[in-house]
Parts: structure tokens; C-alpha cells; sequence
């Protein structure tokens, strides 16, 4: 199938890019970006220039920061495009509703994605944590914004949600591997001095088993970078970390061997391919849940300014 990738900035490059050219379902045909380009493929400077000239471009996968995303969003699916979203999959939870009424109401798939739910050891995680007693769990995400997101101001902008970028990885995780639904009890969020979004949040859960929940997320960690979640049950220990790459057991190593596709965004581009042949939608917008209730529930205490 033919695709068309919109915003031809780090993550496209990074990842998008890569994937679809080793994957067999796909056919990267077209970009639009103001400023990027692929080797070798058709470039358009606008959306609508795209939509015109390339009908037979059924797919169309946006790439572009959350705020910008619905209007694109918007008009490829107005166009009869199918389509499928970076994380998170809009700057509003209003807004993600109103593209997954339009993607119905035409017959069209729609796909927000959640890359994380990708790695290599999530799947095996929720399978043991399927039959588990939950005691507590706890979440350490913290990173260097500097180093994954480097002079993007778009992220401390309102909508680029900040820490929450992140973030909100981890809470697709988190939705994906827990079998109980949670809510947020708490949240502490830190914003620097001169910015809109918060550099570092702090977030508590409601379990239905009292299970304590947490969350630490924090943009300022240099050196080495940590992504963990550590649930501790009454069988035992789990340990998922790398985002998710890795999972130990009571310490020892545990998990699946590598089998099928390997990486977060050639199973994406997998799963896409099966909703497209299979008409489907797939719009779980749980991790943004958990993100507006933490700006609408959360403390907010002002920390140092940030400069990239
Ligand atoms: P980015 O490089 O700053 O931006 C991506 C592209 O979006 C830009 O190159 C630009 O494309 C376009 N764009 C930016 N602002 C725009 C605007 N106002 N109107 C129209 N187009 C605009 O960002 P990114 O790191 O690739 O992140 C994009 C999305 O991917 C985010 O939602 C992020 O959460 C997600 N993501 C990022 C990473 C990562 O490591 N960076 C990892 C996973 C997911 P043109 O100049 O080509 O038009």
C-alpha cells in the first residue's frame, strides 16, 4: 500500500522512515513537509497540494507535533485518507473524539499509536501480571531533554505536554500491562519559571486492589537515562526497563525471545497495515487520560527557568 508521511522532522527520520522501508506492506510514496525530504520520494510543501495531486495515496501518517496534527488529521480523513497518529495522538482529549467520529462516519481506520506498547517485553509483562496480586508499582522515567529533544520548544509550548511527552510512554505502558483500571489520586507537576508545560511531574494512582501506584517522571536527568516500572506483587517481582526492551523476574531475566518484527515502529506499521485491510479503528486514549487528569488534578510549584 501506498503511504504518504507528513513532518519530516526527528522522529520521521529516526524511525518512520527506517520502518517503512523494510516493511513488505508498505510503500513510502509521498511526503509533505515544509522543509524535509526522503530520497527518492515525491515531495509536497502542503497537505492539500498532496491530497490533490496523489489519489492513489489511500494512508496518510502524521508525524507532527500534537498541536499542528488535528487540522491534518482533519482533512486527510475529510479526503477519504486513512491514518495514523505519533503520541499522543492530539493536543486535546475533545479532538482525538472528533477524529475517530469522522474516521467512522466515512469507513476510514484510524490508528493512535502508542509506540512503548511496542517494545519488545510489554506483551510478556501483562501475560504475568495477568493472574498477579498487586502490591505497589512504581515508574521511574526520567531523561535528558536536551539529548532526545534537542531545541524543540514546541515540548514546553501549551499542548507539547512537557514531561508528559514521555511521560505518557510509560502510561501507555502501564494501561497496556495493568488487568485493573486506575485513576489518578495526586500529582505534583514542576514548571520551570519561563514555561508552559512542566519539566518534572510526580503522579499517585487509585487501584481497585489499594495497590500503590506512582509515577516519577522528570526531563532533567543527564547521564544515564532510566525508564523502569517495578511491580511488586505477592508472587513475586516484576521489572520491565529499557521503556520496556527488558524484564527481569525477582531479578532474573525474563520475558519472550526476539521473534516476528523487530522494533516499536515496524510493528506499528504492522498493525496499521492489519486495521486498513481490516476497516478497523484503534483509538485507546487512556494514557492521555491519565495526562489531562494530571493537569487538571495536579499541584503546580514553579522550579529554576529552562534554557535549551
Ligand atoms: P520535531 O522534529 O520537532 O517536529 C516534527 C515535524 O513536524 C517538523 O519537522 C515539522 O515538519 C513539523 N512541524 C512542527 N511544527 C509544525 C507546525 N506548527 N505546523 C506544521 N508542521 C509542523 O518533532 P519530533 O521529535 O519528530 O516529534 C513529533 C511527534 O513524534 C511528537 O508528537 C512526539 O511526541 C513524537 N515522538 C518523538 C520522539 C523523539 O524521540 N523525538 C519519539 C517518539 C515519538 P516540517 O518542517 O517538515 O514541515
Amino acid at each position: 500500500m501506498q503511504i504518504a508521511l507528513a513532518g519530516i522532522g526527528k522522529i520521521a527520520v529516526d524511525q518512520h522512515v527506517p520502518a517503512l522501508s523494510a516493511s513488505e506492506d508498505w510503500e513510502l510514496a509521498a511526503t509533505v513537509s515544509r522543509s524535509g525530504t526522503v530520497d527518492g520520494v515525491d515531495p509536497f510543501d502542503s497537505l492539500d497540494a498532496m491530497l490533490e495531486a496523489c489519489p492513489e495515496i489511500r494512508v496518510v501518517s502524521l508525524c507532527l507535533p500534537p498541536v499542528p496534527r488535528f487540522e491534518y488529521a482533519a482533512k486527510a480523513l475529510a479526503a477519504g485518507r486513512h491514518v495514523m497518529l505519533e503520541k499522543p495522538p492530539g493536543a486535546t482529549l475533545s479532538e482525538c473524539a472528533e477524529l475517530e467520529r469522522m474516521a467512522r462516519a466515512r469507513g476510514l481506520s484510524i490508528y493512535a499509536t502508542w509506540h512503548s506498547r511496542e517494545a519488545q517485553q510489554v506483551a510478556a509483562a501483562k501475560a504475568w501480571l495477568a493472574d498477579k496480586t498487586l502490591k505497589s508499582l512504581h515508574i521511574t522515567w526520567r531523561e535528558d531533554v536536551r539529548r532526545w529533544h534537542p531545541g524543540q520548544d514546541w515540548i514546553f509550548e501549551p499542548g507539547g505536554l512537557g514531561v508528559f511527552d514521555p511521560g505518557i510512554n510509560a502510561l501507555s505502558i502501564l494501561t497496556e500491562i495493568l488487568p485493573d483500571a486506575i485513576h489518578l489520586r495526586e500529582a505534583v507537576l514542576s514548571f520551570p519559571d519561563n514555561r508552559q508545560a512542566p519539566i518534572a511531574a510526580k503522579l499517585g494512582f487509585r487501584h481497585p486492589g489499594e495497590a500503590a501506584i506512582s509515577c516519577d517522571f522528570d526531563f532533567r536527568q543527564e547521564g544515564e537515562q532510566t525508564w523502569e516500572i517495578e511491580a511488586v506483587c505477592a508472587e513475586g517481582t516484576l521489572k520491565l526497563t529499557h521503556g520496556g526492551a527488558q524484564m527481569f523476574v525477582d531479578g532474573a531475566p525474563a520475558g519472550d525471545a526476539l521473534t516476528g518484527l523487530d522494533g516499536e515502529y515496524p510493528r506499528l506499521y504492522a498493525k496499521m497495515a492489519q486495521l486498513v485491510r481490516n476497516g478497523r479503528i484503534d483509538m485507546d486514549l487512556s494514557p492521555m487520560r491519565h495526562v489531562a487528569d494530571a493537569f487538571l488534578l495536579g499541584r503546580r510549584e514553579t522550579v529554576a527557568p529552562f534554557h535549551f
